[in-house]
């Protein structure tokens, strides 16, 4: 699987989004509070286009239905850091998708590797969707920005991602050393040789945390565009490639989804479903 042709996705169309067939009455995403203006401003000033993460989901779903998919027939798998704020506001708000297969360690690094993504793509249904949702997360927090969020229960706040902000503190202090891994550490000791590699680019930035994140994107979709590319028995019909960066908030508050990648290909037929003409069409037609 290649992802070179995949567009920035400009638009994420909402208006014709599915309705939501919750089990539940309240999902968590329904109990959550928008953004007060300057958090929202904030956060659309370094991920453009960031929509409400159930507003988010909702519109990617929206754009499945449109190429056929039903999201009976999805398996989501997602590669995300193991934080529990990822869950806890973020439940799946659609339970009739099945999953999440989980791929992320710290972070959203795909750690699980090959045979992760091999294990994956021989779960979902036949002739269904498999969905790979690549998103590593940063906290905007409403009194101390970037990097952190206020939990639930707690009186003060704390970093978001942790495992970025350790290996960003050791980058500023200049003591990570090219090195091999170990296995005590293995995945922040990973994240932060990736640090090390692009100590220029993130240490120069105006927020150093928020450059590092996208590198971090970046690189999960390196990784699983690799995975995937090892995966010899697809029986299943489209697979959809969703990479974007979690933004999460204070525990009142809706988190943010940006989405940078968004791709369907049919897999028979080795086909993107979806290019620049089409999604020039679809924006206007909105
Ligand atoms: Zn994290």
């Amino acid at each position: 699987m290649t992802t070179s042709s995949l567009l920035p996705l400009l638009v994420i169309l909402i208006s014709c989004a599915p309705k939501r067939t919750t089990t539940a009455d309240v999902t968590p995403a329904d109990s959550l509070k928008p953004v007060p203006p300057a958090v929202n401003e904030a956060i659309q000033h370094e991920f453009p286009g960031a929509l409400p993460y159930a507003t988010a989901i909702d519109s990617i779903l929206a754009r499945l239905a449109r190429a056929g998919i039903s999201s009976e027939d999805i398996l989501w798998g997602q590669s995300t850091c193991v934080d529990d704020i990822t869950n806890t506001k973020n439940k799946i708000v659609h339970p009739e998708i099945k999953g999440p297969f989980i791929f992320g360690g710290l972070a959203g690094l795909p750690f699980t590797g090959i045979t992760g993504t091999v294990a994956f793509a021989h779960h979902v249904p036949h002739g269904g969707t498999a969905v790979l949702f690549l998103g590593p997360h940063i906290g905007y927090s409403t009194d101390d920005g970037w990097g952190k969020i206020h939990r639930h229960g707690q009186d003060h706040a704390s970093t978001c991602c942790g495992a970025l902000h350790a290996a960003l503190d050791k980058l500023r202090q200049h003591t990570i050393h090219l090195a091999t891994p170990s296995e005590e550490d293995y995945q922040e000791q990973t994240i932060e040789q990736l640090a090390l590699a692009h100590q220029d680019e993130i240490l120069s930035a105006k927020e150093p945390l928020v450059q590092f994140t996208r590198i971090v994107h970046s690189e999960a979709e390196k990784r699983m565009t690799y995975y995937a590319s090892k995966v010899k028995s697809r029986d299943f019909a489209y697979g959809v490639v969703l990479v974007g960066v979690i933004i999460n908030t204070d525990s009142a508050f809706n988190d943010y989804l940006w989405i940078d990648h968004f791709a369907i290909i049919d897999i028979e037929n080795e086909r993107w479903l979806n290019d620049l003409q089409d999604m020039k069409a679809e924006t206007s037609s909105h």
